[in-house]
């Protein structure tokens, strides 16, 4: 046992060492090569991506497994090596379900897509992305039917991302959610907006940078594990644990987009840089879901970022680094301005409040295609209904509509979207609990002190990596399932108070 379980982790960090190259290559693409590398980039990642699955989905690795079961289920479910064989059994039975044919399809089809839909999406030109879309559609059914006894289509889609989670679930916490933000949302904005033009003035880049690096340091990212550059749709992504990388983009005439992108993406990559370091290269070496993922760079960017508790430690300083822009400005008026709601046509730019209202409409629009009760042809007027109904808004064309996100154009339709919001709702839960074993968390914040946050969520949260699937995790971790009432109380709390809601 001990060496058939020794040669599943040699193959294992193989294929680890091939992921992590095209991911230097991918993290290299959208920082620092030239144009000119483009074609050679594509190539190079597909060889190595191609060769990782060839490794994984070798026979010889589900040899290895079944051998390894009944030490497996000698072990206790929380033992490192039997969560290692549990969790690499369920991603081998995943990707060898799926024919390398239909992969490749599915793969050079996404490609073209996403291609055609860089040229559509400036050109304000939906029917040439529609039969891209129908395709999409079709490749999204056909991946569902390898996974058999499904109760919804959608549900194998989702496992990708949200393993655990079903549409019904996933349904009814967004019909919940909805009852209580759209009532929150229209009190909200029936008053006057916040005035946030203190925000909108010239901000120069080199101090921005330096600013949110202060913050993320003090956050707890390491740079010593890290580095931050520029790129044009920030993201976060990991080649070790020992080196985790973030990228931001700023608007030299905006302070809010670098700021608190640099907070949200420091957050995905403080989970990465948190994983027990025994798990180094190995499949449970990453954070759990897309919607737990999502719920520690929210809670940074948002439940810490965007707090008045943050904002009387750290707008003295922020003042000190642009006296001109917000000398004569009163944290009264700024911490307004940072969270500001009003109803948007696009879903990045969104504040807190209605953001999810955003996610839940592409929700439903996915499981409405997928079902068969909407055409691809009638989406763009169906995004139109949803965001006149949901958000009192309409958009001038398709380019800030249907067209504005990538996901469906270079993915499947279905599974993209939800872990957002699922994020949002876990971000509060976690962090609620967080403050009720340590109460002392929100003075330390107006402090300008995280360590016990961090700790707490090192701990908690970042170790495991996947060792715990998602509902798992918010389990052991909050001792039930996972709730809205975090969330609400969080919402209602804040905004009431900023909005003087009775
Ligand atoms: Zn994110």
């Amino acid at each position: 046992m001990e060496a058939k379980l020794k040669e599943l982790k040699t193959r294992l960090h193989e294929i680890n060492d091939l992921n992590a190259a095209a991911a230097v290559l991918g993290w290299d693409q959208s920082t620092y090569m030239p144009p000119g590398g483009a074609p050679a980039r594509a190539r190079q990642m597909a060889t190595l991506s191609r060769l990782a699955h060839e490794q994984f989905t070798d026979p010889a690795i589900g040899r290895l497994l079944d051998a390894l079961r009944p030490y497996e289920e000698s072990r206790p479910y929380d033992d490192d090596d039997a969560s290692l064989i549990r969790v690499t059994r369920r991603d081998y039975e995943r990707l060898t379900r799926v024919p390398a044919g239909f992969m490749a399809e599915f793969q050079t089809h996404t490609a073209l897509s996403y291609q055609a839909w860089t040229e559509a999406r400036p050109r304000n030109d939906f029917k040439a992305v529609e039969p891209m879309l129908e395709k999409s559609l079709d490749l999204s059914r056909r991946l569902a039917d390898y996974f058999p006894g499904y109760d919804h289509i959608a549900d194998p889609l989702i496992a990708f991302a949200d393993y655990g989670m079903k549409t019904a679930d996933v349904r009814r916490v967004f019909d919940e959610l909805r009852q209580q933000l759209v009532p929150l949302v229209k009190t909200i904005t029936a008053q006057p907006p916040a005035d946030d033009s203190c925000l909108r003035q010239p901000y120069p880049e080199p101090m921005q940078w330096q600013f949110g690096e202060e913050v993320i340091r003090r956050f707890g990212y390491d740079f010593q594990r890290g580095r931050q550059d520029k790129t044009h749709h920030p993201f976060a992504t990991k080649f070790s644990i020992g080196d985790v990388r973030i990228t931001t983009r700023f608007q030299e005439n905006y302070l809010a987009e670098g700021m608190f992108s640099t907070m949200h993406e420091a957050g995905h990559a403080m989970y990465e840089q948190g994983v027990n370091p025994a798990y180094e290269g190995l499949p449970l070496a990453s954070g759990t879901s897309a919607g737990v993922h999502e719920s520690q760079s929210r809670l940074w960017e948002n439940l810490v970022g965007r707090s008045r508790g943050f904002w009387e430690y750290f707008y003295p300083r922020l003042q000190q680094v642009f006296p001109d822009q917000l000398g004569q400005t009163a944290l009264d008026t700024f911490y307004p301005a940072v969270n500001k709601v009003e109803p948007s046509l696009i879903r990045t730019d969104a504040d807190e409040v209605t953001y999810n209202l955003h996610v839940m409409l592409r929700f439903g629009l996915e499981l409405d295609m997928l079902e068969g009760r909407l055409a691809v042809r009638d989406l763009p007027d169906a995004w139109q209904a949803g965001y006149r109904a949901d958000l009192g808004v309409a958009a001038p064309d398709n380019r800030d509509g249907v067209l504005q996100d990538v996901h469906w154009f270079a993915g499947t339709i279905g599974g993209s979207f939800q872990g957002y919001t699922l994020g949002n709702i876990l971000g509060a839960q976690f962090f609620e609990q967080a403050v009720t074993a340590h109460p002392s968390i929100p003075d330390e914040i107006r402090q300008g002190e995280f360590g016990t946050l961090h700790t707490w969520l090192k701990t908690n949260i970042y170790q495991p990596g996947r060792k715990f699937t998602a509902n798992e995790l918010v389990e052991r971790v909050t001792g039930g399932p996972l709730r809205i009432e975090p969330y609400i109380r969080y919402l209602t709390a804040k905004y009431g108070q900023l909005y003087r809601l009775a």
